[in-house]
């Protein structure tokens, strides 16, 4: 069989593929599935377990199992929280068990009294009586199921299409199909890596004998999955390098010291080891793709700072950009004063900036009359079209999109570009969801700084917190009191700035100087209000979590967070960081109410756990693949398979061999034809095609 032959086998629509037919199409082009190929594509989004099956009076606390029955009785009631509870009886012989769902739709549908169901989940004991709760379900009697599978696919569906129809016509496109699919990889360099062949992957990832059959499924084509975009990149890094190169910006003794000569501190060892890798992308005519991480407050400004001025001093121009208006504000301040001693020309472009202002600083920075631009998202809309621009930094990275990042490349000639990341993201997810990014992540913060107390603070504890407070700002320190809405809110809690505001001022802030921010305000209130609580004319601030992206007030050392189960933990981290910023110890303080308690592990965690990159793979963990973080780039396409919490090496030797197979250049090689066709047809973004050829 010819390539040709197969591609053409793979590309049948779906409506021909058996058991389909007319009737189905429907549901399978709902699911995105249009030909064979999408199908034997379409993961399974579990699995479940097909045995052991175990006689009610058999079970064990706590463990898995299958039990089989009759429903002897449901009933659905409301709790005292208006919750909707279903409760069903399952009759096994003489013993009995209880399944609840909370707000479970439709069950009662499946569910009928006096119906064969067999349910699956772990038991437990409640005085006399056996319960599952949120079981899995499935009508009709175990008997009759071939049982030789031990673990039974479950697939995404939808109306009309059932769970049993889409395994059997999966079984039998699998058999049909699979070995259509030619395998992309050469395969002496496949079993190096004991990775799977793909038709074997496939076969496994739908109906995998065990447990470890699946997880090598599963890490073949996760390998693929990131080595393939790696390629992508890498391969199109050669060919920018061969169309437009970067400028090439080398680093001597003496320019390294005239920098280093403009900052107030020593850098630190973890921002020293950071520049270096930066400085080595600089000084090649491969532009740089670089992630620049680290945790709250490791100092990142101050490496892209570095990187800026390598720029301007070679006579090119440096462009940093920045998610808010107060950001783009507070970084022209802090790097004005860095400059004060240099000829470094900067200008500052932001919404806010006047009509004519902005026309004068887009034309001077169009000629190169100006050296460093720091500006907001406006900068992007402003199609920047600077004549020397050699350099992008673009801070804060999670709020912008990748397809931004596409545009803005293309703003000048092959710019280098470093993206700041404003939390810190766990490597393996970083090489997963930046696959066109390389990593550098600063180790450790500046000496000095002392971690952040963090207190979880319960309703009757509330009056000490603010005694303490009051005590930090009588010594002359200054506070932040975070809630989660600008305006009032219909909920049962004051959860927002303005009466909470109003509420301190009257009471437990009365006797100081306090004053209030919130996204609603006009953009220059805003700024003066941040300024003045910067240069200490307010002592306290009420906020929203605006002040979670940049606030660098080292003398603000208390955070007080209202309703913290509000916010993510990143964000959480983040606000925690604004008060770790200077030499005094930092407190932080969550203020607990009832609605909390949903959020009671996240914030025991955050209390307990200082370090951003752990408490970033706590947060993976708790919530296993998907949006770490929240930091999910807009329009990147969600992983099939990733699973960052367990996927890091197997992600780490795709980015390596993907390096390697570009550099050395065995890549152009016949034997990579295949795995060459993969990443061109991902290059064209053909939605997940590229992942089957
Ligand atoms: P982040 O990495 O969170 O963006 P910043 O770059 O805002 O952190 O730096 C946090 C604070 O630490 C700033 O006030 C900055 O001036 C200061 N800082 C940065 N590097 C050093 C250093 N090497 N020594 C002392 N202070 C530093
Ligand atoms: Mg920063």
């Amino acid at each position: 069989m010819t390539a040709k032959e197969s591609a053409s086998k793979l590309s049948t629509p779906i409506q021909y593929v058996k058991g389909v037919g007319p009737p189905l199409e429907p549901c399978f082009h709902t699911l995105g599935i249009r030909t064979v190929k999408d199908l034997l594509f379409f993961f399974p989004r579990d699995y479940d377990e097909a045995a052991p099956r175990v006689a009610i009076r058999d079970l064990t606390v706590g463990e898995w199992a299958w039990i089989q029955g009759t429903v002897g009785d449901i009933q659905s009631r409301t709790t005292a929280k208006g919750k909707k509870l279903l409760e069903a009886v399952i009759v096994d012989g003489e013993a009995r068990l209880y399944a609840t769902w909370f707000n479970a739709q439709g069950i009662e549908k499946i569910l009928r009294v006096g119906e064969s169901v067999r349910l699956g989940g772990t038991a437990w004991q409640d005085g006399p009586y056996w319960r599952m709760t949120h079981p899995r379900w499935k009508r009709g009697n175990l008997e009759e199921e071939q049982e030789t599978d031990t673990l039974v696919p479950v697939y995404r569906l939808t109306k009309g299409l059932r769970q049993e129809t889409l395994r059997k016509i999966m079984r039998g496109a699998l058999d049909a199909y699979c070995f259509e699919i030619q395998e992309a990889f050469p395969e002496s360099w496949r079993q190096e890596r004991t990775l799977l062949e793909i038709a074997q992957a496939l076969e496994w990832i739908h109906f995998p004998p065990d447990r470890e059959n699946l997880e090598q499924a599963r890490r073949r084509l996760v390998y693929q999955e990131c080595l393939v975009p790696r390629l992508a990149a890498e391969a199109a890094r050669v060919q920018e390098i061969a169309e437009s190169p970067a400028i090439v910006l080398p680093v001597d003794a003496r320019l390294d010291a005239r920098i280093r000569r403009l900052l107030p501190f020593d850098l630190t060892e973890g921002q020293n080891v950071a520049l270096k890798e930066i400085t080595t992308d600089l000084a090649s005519e491969a532009p740089m793709r670089r992630l620049l991480q680290g945790d709250v407050g490791s100092g990142k400004t101050a490496v892209a700072l570095y990187a800026m001025l390598v720029a301007v001093a070679h006579g090119h121009q440096a462009a940093l950009m920045v998610p808010t208006e107060i950001l783009a504000r507070q970084h022209s301040q802090r790097i004005q004063a860095y400059l004060r001693r240099s000829h470094v020309r900067m200008g500052v472009l932001s919404k806010g900036t006047p009509g004519a202002e902005r026309k004068r600083l887009l034309a001077a920075a169009r000629d190169g009359e100006v050296d460093l631009l720091i500006g907001t998202q406006a900068l992007l809309r402003a199609d920047l079209g600077m004549r020397n621009l050699a350099l992008v930094v673009v801070d804060e990275q999670h709020r912008f999109g990748v397809r931004q990042r596409t545009r803005l490349r293309a703003a000048g000639r092959s710019p280098h570009l470093l993206v700041m990341s404003a939390t810190p993201i766990p490597r393996s997810v970083a090489l997963g969801q930046f696959g066109d990014l390389d990593i550098t992540t600063i180790q450790g913060v500046p000496e000095g700084r002392q971690p952040v107390k963090t207190y979880l603070v319960r309703a009757e504890q509330g009056e000490k917190w603010w005694e303490f407070v009051r005590r930090k700002l009588r010594e002359g320190r200054q506070a932040y009191i975070v809630a989660p809405f600008a305006q009032e809110k219909r909920t049962e809690y004051v959860a927002d700035v303005e009466s909470l505001f109003e509420k301190l001022t009257n009471d437990e802030l009365s006797s100081f100087r306090v004053a209030h921010v919130h996204g609603k305000m006009a953009t220059q209130e805003k700024l003066g209000v941040m300024e003045d609580f910067r240069q200490g004319n307010y002592q306290a601030l009420v906020a929203t979590s605006l002040v979670e992206v940049g606030m660098d007030v080292p003398n603000a050392t208390i955070m007080t967070i209202y309703h913290p189960q509000q916010f993510g933990l990143a964000q959480l981290h983040q606000l925690r960081g604004r008060v770790a910023r200077g030499s005094h110890a930092g407190y932080c303080a969550c203020l607990l109410t009832e609605a909390s308690v949903a959020a009671r592990e996240r914030l025991e965690n955050f209390a307990r756990v200082t370090d951003g990159f752990r408490l970033a793979e706590l947060d993976l963990k708790a919530r296993g693949q998907g949006d770490v973080w929240g930091t999910r780039q807009h329009g990147a396409p969600k992983s099939l398979l990733i699973d960052f919490s367990r996927d890091a090496n197997i992600l780490e030797q795709a980015a390596a061999d993907a390096r390697q197979l570009v550099q050395d250049g065995a890549w152009e090689k016949p034997a990579f034809d295949r795995l060459r066709g993969l990443v061109a047809r991902y290059s064209s973004r053909a939605a997940w095609s590229w992942l089957s050829g």
